[in-house]
């Protein structure tokens, strides 16, 4: 059975997907976390990635090069989870793709990826009138805002309506810009994270919505997307592969 490999493996995402892996009875040769081994008795990623044959990295943007020098240098399958990546991150993600399996997901939740879907059909059928807002809330603990969940929905009705999707400006002084994808992000207390996308025009409202109860749902998401890359070729995959979306 494909044995996993979890980098961040300290973190509160690293331990919900031992968890879910527990739960199912997914074999996990072991868990490095930025100081080594936090299971397992591997050192550090290039041990880990030797040892198995999925890696899943939720963790930080910092360490992604050196977690996608692991899996390329072992020719392993890799799940990115991590939030927060920059345009060269992204590119380092291609790169590595055409050597091994990479599945980039910014939420790993069949929730989340339904709801894009959606939110994409939305914003086609209801045209550039219609101004796109998304409303994020997340725990104190959160590094990076907006969260890939938001910008992940802003793509989608971005994609929709065939434009880009500018750097996302939180500073909203000013007139709100036509046609512009608007981010608020709260944080606070311990909520796992809460998105809402509100299309707004003169005289009505569309929110569609999703609120995540606990961080088991993206454990079970990153899961599935690790079983189902193992195997896989070269190339970057998304949830909606794996969810069939
Ligand atoms: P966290 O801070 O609890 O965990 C991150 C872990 O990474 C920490 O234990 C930290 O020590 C570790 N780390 C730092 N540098 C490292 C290195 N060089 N090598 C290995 N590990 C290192 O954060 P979290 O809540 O677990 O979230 C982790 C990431 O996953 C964030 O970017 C978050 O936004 C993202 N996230 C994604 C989804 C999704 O569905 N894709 C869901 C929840 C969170």
């Amino acid at each position: 059975m494909t044995r996993l490999g979890i980098l961040g493996a300290g973190g509160r995402m690293g331990r919900a997907i031992a968890d879910a892996a527990e739960t199912a009875g997914v074999p996990v040769a072991g868990g490095v976390d930025r100081d080594g081994a936090v299971f397992g008795g591997y050192a550090d990623a290039h041990a880990l990635a030797g040892a198995c044959e999925v890696l899943i990295d939720f963790s930080v943007p910092d360490a992604l090069g050196s977690h996608l020098a692991a899996a390329q240098a072992h020719g392993r399958a890799l799940v990115v989870g991590t939030t927060g990546l920059s345009a060269d991150d992204h590119a380092a993600i291609d790169a590595a793709a055409a050597n091994i399996a990479i599945l980039q997901a910014a939420n790993t939740s069949l929730g989340v990826n339904l709801l894009a879907a959606l939110v994409a059909q939305a914003a086609a059928r209801l045209g550039p009138d219609w101004d796109v807002e998304i409303v994020e809330m997340h725990h104190r603990h959160k590094l990076d805002a907006p969260s890939g969940t938001a910008l992940l929905l802003g793509q989608a009705a971005a994609r929709a309506r065939g434009v880009a999707l500018d750097t996302p400006n939180l500073d909203r002084n000013g007139k709100r810009e036509e046609g512009a994808i608007g981010f608020a992000s709260l944080r606070g207390g311990s909520v796992a994270g809460d998105h809402i996308v509100v299309l707004a025009a003169e005289g009505e409202r569309i929110e569609l919505g999703h609120r995540a109860e606990s961080r088991a749902i993206f454990a079970r998401g990153a899961l599935k997307a690790a079983l189902w890359l193992a195997g896989k070729p070269a190339g970057r995959y998304t949830m909606a592969d794996v969810l069939g979306l």
